[in-house]
Protein backbone atom coordinates (compact mmCIF):
# COMPACT_ATOMS: atom_id res chain seq x y z
CA UNK A 1 0.00 0.00 0.00
CA UNK A 2 1.03 3.20 -0.96
CA UNK A 3 1.98 5.20 2.49
CA UNK A 4 -0.85 7.84 2.67
CA UNK A 5 -0.86 11.09 4.82
CA UNK A 6 -4.07 12.06 7.36
CA UNK A 7 -4.39 15.70 7.71
CA UNK A 8 -6.46 17.62 10.12
CA UNK A 9 -7.78 21.08 9.82
CA UNK A 10 -8.17 20.77 13.70
CA UNK A 11 -9.01 24.66 13.85
CA UNK A 12 -12.35 24.20 12.17
CA UNK A 13 -13.22 21.15 14.30
CA UNK A 14 -17.01 21.36 15.51
CA UNK A 15 -16.18 18.90 18.67
CA UNK A 16 -19.00 16.41 16.76
CA UNK A 17 -17.05 13.37 18.22
CA UNK A 18 -18.11 11.59 14.72
CA UNK A 19 -14.21 10.42 13.79
CA UNK A 20 -13.94 9.62 17.21
CA UNK A 21 -16.64 7.34 17.28
CA UNK A 22 -15.85 5.46 14.05
CA UNK A 23 -11.89 5.66 14.44
CA UNK A 24 -10.38 5.18 18.21
CA UNK A 25 -7.69 3.97 17.12
CA UNK A 26 -6.38 7.28 15.57
CA UNK A 27 -8.95 9.69 17.29
CA UNK A 28 -9.63 11.53 20.54
CA UNK A 29 -11.41 14.75 21.98
CA UNK A 30 -8.82 16.81 23.99
CA UNK A 31 -9.48 18.65 26.60
CA UNK A 32 -10.87 21.35 25.33
CA UNK A 33 -13.27 18.95 23.20
CA UNK A 34 -11.62 19.35 20.12
CA UNK A 35 -10.43 16.56 17.65
CA UNK A 36 -6.70 15.49 17.93
CA UNK A 37 -5.36 13.11 15.98
CA UNK A 38 -3.14 10.60 17.49
CA UNK A 39 0.65 10.82 17.04
CA UNK A 40 0.42 13.71 14.50
CA UNK A 41 2.49 16.95 14.44
CA UNK A 42 1.58 20.32 13.91
CA UNK A 43 2.65 21.45 10.04
CA UNK A 44 1.36 25.10 9.29
CA UNK A 45 -2.26 25.68 9.62
CA UNK A 46 -3.08 21.71 9.92
CA UNK A 47 -2.31 18.36 11.82
CA UNK A 48 -0.66 15.48 10.11
CA UNK A 49 0.42 11.90 10.76
CA UNK A 50 1.79 9.51 7.65
CA UNK A 51 0.24 5.77 7.98
CA UNK A 52 0.76 3.13 5.44
CA UNK A 53 -0.80 0.39 6.73
CA UNK A 54 -3.87 -0.52 4.80
CA UNK A 55 -6.29 -1.05 7.78
CA UNK A 56 -4.94 2.41 9.09
CA UNK A 57 -5.77 4.24 6.21
CA UNK A 58 -9.34 2.59 5.64
CA UNK A 59 -10.20 3.65 9.45
CA UNK A 60 -9.49 7.37 8.46
CA UNK A 61 -10.48 7.30 5.13
CA UNK A 62 -13.80 6.70 6.97
CA UNK A 63 -13.20 9.34 9.92
CA UNK A 64 -12.72 11.40 6.78
CA UNK A 65 -16.29 10.20 5.55
CA UNK A 66 -18.33 11.10 8.69
CA UNK A 67 -16.62 14.30 9.57
CA UNK A 68 -19.48 16.54 8.78
CA UNK A 69 -17.44 19.79 8.09
CA UNK A 70 -15.00 18.06 5.95
CA UNK A 71 -11.50 18.78 7.86
CA UNK A 72 -9.94 15.27 7.67
CA UNK A 73 -8.21 14.79 4.71
CA UNK A 74 -6.41 11.26 3.33
CA UNK A 75 -4.12 12.16 0.25
CA UNK A 76 -0.48 10.49 -0.81
CA UNK A 77 1.83 12.07 0.72
CA UNK A 78 3.61 13.72 -2.36
CA UNK A 79 0.20 15.52 -2.91
CA UNK A 80 -0.01 18.80 -1.64
S1 LIG B 1 -15.59 14.46 12.81
FE1 LIG B 1 -14.65 16.42 12.16
S2 LIG B 1 -15.78 18.02 13.24
FE2 LIG B 1 -16.28 16.09 14.24
S3 LIG B 1 -14.84 15.95 15.96
FE3 LIG B 1 -13.89 14.88 14.23
S4 LIG B 1 -12.64 16.41 13.17
FE4 LIG B 1 -14.04 17.52 14.53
Amino acid sequence: MTPKKVIHLKKDCISCGACAAVSPKFWELDAEGMAQLKGAHEEGDHWRLDIENEKDIEENQEASDVCPVNIIHVKDVDEE
